[in-house]
């Protein structure tokens, strides 16, 4: 079977938008690229990342839809190839040293995913059109009381995260 054409995806714009809402800055400049054979070099690899670029190593639809391994690549390109922390040369020392799970660019990708994975959830939901502004219009005791109703459609931290390595076999952590 041939190998699929490689194709620039842009994100849904609510995906983008929660994305903008984590960052605080604008998402448009990293270019999401689907069915990437660097990245199927990766043995393993679901994504890998470079300078404003995430290739993903099957279709675009999936990535889209594994909300942790999105915050997982995008904290790479904005916070970490952007402003040159990270570099071939650094990831490829620090990998030698630590290994894959232990090396401090991929510790803090997990767990920059696993500290807004619940908020990125929640700004994906369907809603009112912004819930920034929503959110920010309610003043304390609203919001406390939204978030002791059962059934309302409330923020909820309890929830345990579990961080997952990006380029492992895992099942689909959509919200
Ligand atoms: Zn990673």
């Amino acid at each position: 079977m041939p190998w699929p054409s490689r194709r620039i995806c842009p994100p849904p714009p609510a995906i983008e938008q929660a994305l903008i809402e984590i960052f605080g800055e604008s998402v448009r400049q990293v270019r999401v690229i689907e069915y990437s054979w660097y990245c199927a070099l990766h043995l393993g690899a679901r994504a890998t990342t470079r300078r404003n670029r995430i290739l993903v190593r099957g279709s675009a639809e999936f990535f889209w839809a594994d909300t942790d391994l999105i915050l997982h690549e995008y904290f790479h390109v904005l916070c970490q190839w952007q402003p040159r922390r990270l570099t071939i040369w650094r990831y490829l020392v620090e990998s030698a040293r630590r290994g894959y799970w232990h090396n401090r660019f991929e510790r803090e990708a997990r767990a920059f995913a696993a500290d807004h994975h619940t908020r990125f959830c929640y700004l994906l939901k369907p809603g009112p059109a912004t819930r920034k502004s929503s959110i920010s219009k309610i003043d304390t005791p609203d919001l406390l009381s939204m978030m002791h109703a059962p059934s309302a459609d409330r923020l909820d931290y309890s929830e345990p995260a579990t961080p997952v390595p990006h380029n492992l076999p895992m099942k689909n952590d959509a919200c």
